[in-house]
């Protein structure tokens, strides 16, 4: 951290300041004093440093962070891919490509039965499925909740397939206990009494991208999970809000080489959230997959027409089937190639 004072900082006032730096945060500070004003350099671990206190202060001219803020989800400390594998032997990351897939919400026994057969078949390795949804009307449809996990479990004892579902509320971690994959929708990017929460717990946990939020925000929620003892955190870009209208959110492909070359934490790509367009789902399943993406989490029907949620977005089995060729073709090609 560079810190650059202001001309009228008195030497009582530098000393004070910089004494209380080693003090309170144990950091090493070298001081430059030129003819104009002083610059700091903060040498250690500066991420507990509050940068607006450093700022508010009336004989600071400005401050800057050459490190980044996270630790845990930074790569420089911890090179190796982090790959996530759970009990079954199911992976995300470390060089295969893991698809998610399944409906928007878990709507009946029948309906997520036949989801998970299909997707299955097609090669995906992990069942997705909303019990708890955030819509954006509190008219529209909120999900089966507690009986929507219970269709999961049996889904999964019908096909072995691990679940992946999104909690809304740590008040409802005890429903999510025989939840594989934890999911953190997007809205709740930032409920960082949430991630606290999902930090205690040993789970992995499938991070979105806040609809508004920048790749750092999304390192330094990782951060908030995994400050907490659980380091098993996988990235996922959901597309973000631009100006652009004729998809429901713009697929910020450049967020996959980006995270994974900060961070060492798997990352997957949503292009049914990204793109709200089924059509769209296959080329920018592609371009993830191109990127770098370690997985895909896809929304699947069998019936998209009368999905309770979703529909426009949602591939049926049939799609779906050609994506995964398609996806799982042009995986083995780029890792046949280094
Ligand atoms: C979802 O996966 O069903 C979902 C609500 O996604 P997001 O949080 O990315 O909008
Ligand atoms: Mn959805």
């Amino acid at each position: 951290m560079i810190i650059v004072l202001k001309p009228n900082c008195t030497v009582e006032q530098l000393k004070h300041f910089t004494d209380g730096l080693t003090h309170d945060y144990n950091v090493k500070v070298n001081t430059w004093v030129g003819t104009q004003s002083t610059v700091l350099g903060l040498i250690g671990d500066t991420s507990v440093i509050d940068i607006d206190y450093i700022a508010a202060q009336d004989f600071v001219e400005s401050v800057k962070r050459v490190q980044e803020p996270y630790k845990k989800a930074n790569r420089k400390f911890h090179p190796d891919d982090t790959v996530i594998e759970l009990p079954g032997g199911q992976r995300i990351g470390g060089g295969t490509l893991s698809i998610i897939a399944g409906p928007c919400s878990v709507e009946t026994e029948e309906q997520i039965c036949e989801v998970a057969d299909r997707v299955k078949a097609a090669g995906a390795q992990f069942l997705r499925g909303g019990a708890f949804k955030p819509r954006t009307s509190p008219y529209a449809f909120q999900g089966l909740k507690a009986e929507g996990i219970e269709l999961l479990r049996e889904a999964r004892k019908k096909t072995g397939l691990p679940i992946v579902t999104e909690i809304m509320s740590a008040a409802h971690l005890p429903l999510f206990e025989d939840v594989d994959i934890i999911q953190v929708g997007a809205r709740n990017m930032q409920n960082f009494e949430l991630l606290k929460e999902l930090g205690k717990i040993r789970k992995p946990i499938l991070l979105k991208r806040g609809l508004s939020s920048t790749i750092e925000e999304l390192l330094m929620s990782a951060e908030y999970i995994m400050a907490g003892g659980n380091e098993q955190v996988i990235l996922c870009e959901r597309g973000i809000r631009t100006y652009e209208t004729y998809t429901r959110n713009t697929l910020d492909i450049s967020a996959v080489p980006i995270l994974k070359r900060l961070s060492h934490l798997p990352v997957v790509v949503d292009p049914s959230h990204a793109s709200g367009i089924a059509w769209l789902v296959e080329p920018l399943a592609m371009a993830a997959v191109a990127a770098g993406a370690d997985g895909l989490i896809i929304e699947v029907h069998n019936n998209p027409a009368k999905a309770l949620s979703d529909g426009a977005q949602s591939l049926t089995p049939d799609q779906f089937d050609r994506v995964a060729k398609r996806v799982f073709q042009a995986a083995s090609l780029l890792h046949a190639e280094g």
